[in-house]
């Protein structure tokens, strides 16, 4: 089977790439198993530019099919923070506890509609020919008003999506996966490659 590296050190998302990404062929290498330990520095304007790039580096050590993600959340209260820093926001190493706690803090004065944000997911694909796809995905929703749910990672237990009335953090992979940024991006890729 032909093989592809998925360019991310993050597990949970390996985890719903592999999911999304099941009935492909080929086998799909987290970094990891791919034994690679690079880190590739996300210093690009947009979510493109930094998909783009990691995908882009790890290619070029390996000359495999490459594929990598960037992803964020945009609040619009917070002028859409912490958007393309979102693994760094509030520090690199600080629990998504305190971080979610501290968002949570700023936006108490925003009521509503104030309070929307969405996630942004965009994987790009670098062959090693050279060639380059890209697919981007959104998800609407609000700022929760407290931490709700154990699934997911990140932001997930803030992130509230009015139409079903519960964070992605309450979700169920498989539910979260067919309506997430990252489903999304992951399943416009996919066509593009089939
Ligand atoms: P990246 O590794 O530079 O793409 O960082 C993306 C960051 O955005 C993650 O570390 C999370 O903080 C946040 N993020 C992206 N996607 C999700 C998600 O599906 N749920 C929760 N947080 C997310």
């Amino acid at each position: 089977m032909k093989k592809l590296i998925f360019a991310t050190q993050n597990e949970h998302k390996m985890l719903e790439i592999r999911e999304i990404l099941k009935d492909l062929p080929y086998e799909i290498l987290s970094m990891k198993e791919a034994g690679l330990d690079i880190d590739v520095v996300e210093d690009g304007a947009t979510f493109e530019e930094n998909a783009i790039k990691k995908a882009k580096e790890i290619m070029e050590v390996t000359g495999e099919l490459v594929l990598a993600d960037d992803s964020g959340l945009e609040i619009d209260y917070l002028n859409k923070e912490p958007g393309i820093y979102s693994a760094r926001y509030l520090g690199k190493d600080t629990p998504y506890l305190k971080k979610n706690q501290i968002i949570l803090n700023r936006l108490v004065n925003a009521k509503g509609d104030e309070r929307s944000a969405r996630f942004i997911c965009v994987i790009a694909a670098v062959y090693p020919d050279g060639r380059v796809l890209t697919g981007r995905g959104t998800i609407e929703g609000v700022i929760g008003d407290k931490i709700t749910g154990e699934n997911g990672f990140g932001y997930d237990p803030i992130f509230l999506v009015p139409e079903l009335g519960i964070t992605t953090a309450q979700m169920e992979p498989e539910v979260k996966n067919s309506i997430s940024h990252r489903g999304k991006a992951l399943r416009k890729i996919k066509t593009q490659m089939e």
